[in-house]
């Protein structure tokens, strides 16, 4: 066992703050991984304030995670100390569902472990996330960096990017698909850089009039805002697919209202009841509502790859590690551009 200084919340109401754990010794199929940056996730914030009432404390959130392998078990073979790795939202599946088989990991019918406020599949222990100095996971929930995907900026792909990624392939957007994202925050920007870089023609459908100007520059064609009905009215049947990044309790009715003929839309953010959705808004032109839950591990590494050749970064806000709660309170009062990134020396000099 390894000492591990990390930041965690003791309760629903409390900021979080230094805690002193223990990371597991290594298992044979463990790979040990400092971290360098790791990325705050709306799901983060969530999951600290017990939004899902499923929080176990004390918690250390973190999936996003950016690093290089410091150690590895006696059956490690793809994996060498130095090598540049990232880990995303689980460290765990049982490997031999049909899911599993599939490579979609997250959807492991007998349950994923999260990388943090899950159990380990062998000790029960609850597990500790990337808010983190290092963090200890098996090797087939490694992911390897690519060398030209600068680390510095990688963080955000892990759970936001691959979010957005796994719908879009899924529902192939490609070039020229008429797409839309609902919310430019984390997962939303991502989502029109992928577009953008897949050839889609994206439109921004925003809450936030000051972010019309950043979604253009972020490669988006149109500018929507959901406030303005005239605007809405006038977009009705006009995309492929939408993808719906609010993070609450909402009414998808108008978004569902622009779906043209077979379009989907791929709800990602509210996993709480939404408002009553009208049954005549999907019937009418074949539509599709659907949801996504993150991706797998060999969807996560096409992502790497594909960011990597496209030069496709998030833009991020680095924080330092004593800023996390500033960072959350400005998270709930949607004031990010567009993701923080926690760099990790941060915790390091704490630890001096
Ligand atoms: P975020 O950075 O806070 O972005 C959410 C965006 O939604 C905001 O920037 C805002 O964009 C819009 N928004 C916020 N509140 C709204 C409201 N009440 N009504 C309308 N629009 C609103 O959050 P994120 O990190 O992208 O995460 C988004 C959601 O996805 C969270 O709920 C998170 O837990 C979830 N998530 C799901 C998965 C999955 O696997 N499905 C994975 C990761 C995260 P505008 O200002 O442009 O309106
Ligand atoms: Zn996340």
């Amino acid at each position: 066992m390894t000492t591990c200084l990390g930041y965690a919340a003791h309760d629903a109401h409390s900021p979080l703050t230094p805690f002193r754990f223990e990371r597991r010794a290594l298992r044979a199929d463990d790979v040990a991984i400092a971290i360098a940056y790791c990325g705050v996730c709306h799901s983060d914030a969530h999951q600290v304030h017990n939004d899902w009432n499923n929080t176990l404390y004390p918690i250390v959130p973190g999936h996003e995670i950016v690093g290089h392998v410091t150690a590895v078990g006696s059956g490690v073979s793809r994996f060498k100390v130095g090598d540049p790795v990232a880990v995303g939202c689980q460290v765990d599946s049982c490997m031999q569902c049909a899911p599993c088989h599939d490579h979609q990991e997250q959807l492991c019918a007998h349950g994923p472990t999260p990388t943090y406020n899950g159990k380990d599949r062998h000790t029960g222990d609850t597990t500790y996330g990337g808010y983190a100095e290092h963090i200890v996971v098996r090797e087939q929930f490694v992911l390897r960096m690519p060398r030209r995907l600068d680390p510095r900026y990688a963080a955000p792909l892990l759970c936001a990017g691959i979010t957005v990624w796994n719908p879009m392939r899924r529902y192939n957007v490609g070039k020229g698909t008429k797409m839309a994202v609902v919310g430019l925050g984390g997962l939303g920007h991502l989502a029109v850089k992928l577009g953008v870089a897949l050839g889609a023609e994206v439109t921004v459908i925003t809450s936030s009039p000051g972010k019309a100007e950043d979604a253009r520059a972020l490669g988006a064609k149109h500018v929507l805002l959901s406030r303005d009905s005239a605007a809405m009215a006038a977009a009705a049947n006009a995309f492929a697919f939408i993808i719906d990044t609010i993070p609450s309790r909402h009414d998808v009715n108008p978004y569902l209202m622009l779906l043209g003929r077979e379009g989907v839309m791929v709800l990602v953010g509210a996993i709480e009841p939404l408002e009553p959705i009208h049954g005549g808004l999907l019937i009418r032109n074949n539509r599709t509502l659907a949801g996504s839950l993150i991706g797998g591990i060999q969807a996560i590494q096409e992502l790497l790859a594909f960011c990597a050749e496209h030069q496709v970064l998030p833009s991020c806000e680095m924080i330092a590690i004593q800023d996390i709660n500033q960072a959350f309170e400005r998270l709930q009062h949607n004031d990010v551009k567009y993701r923080f990134v926690i760099d990790m020396t941060s915790l390091r000099e704490l630890n001096q």
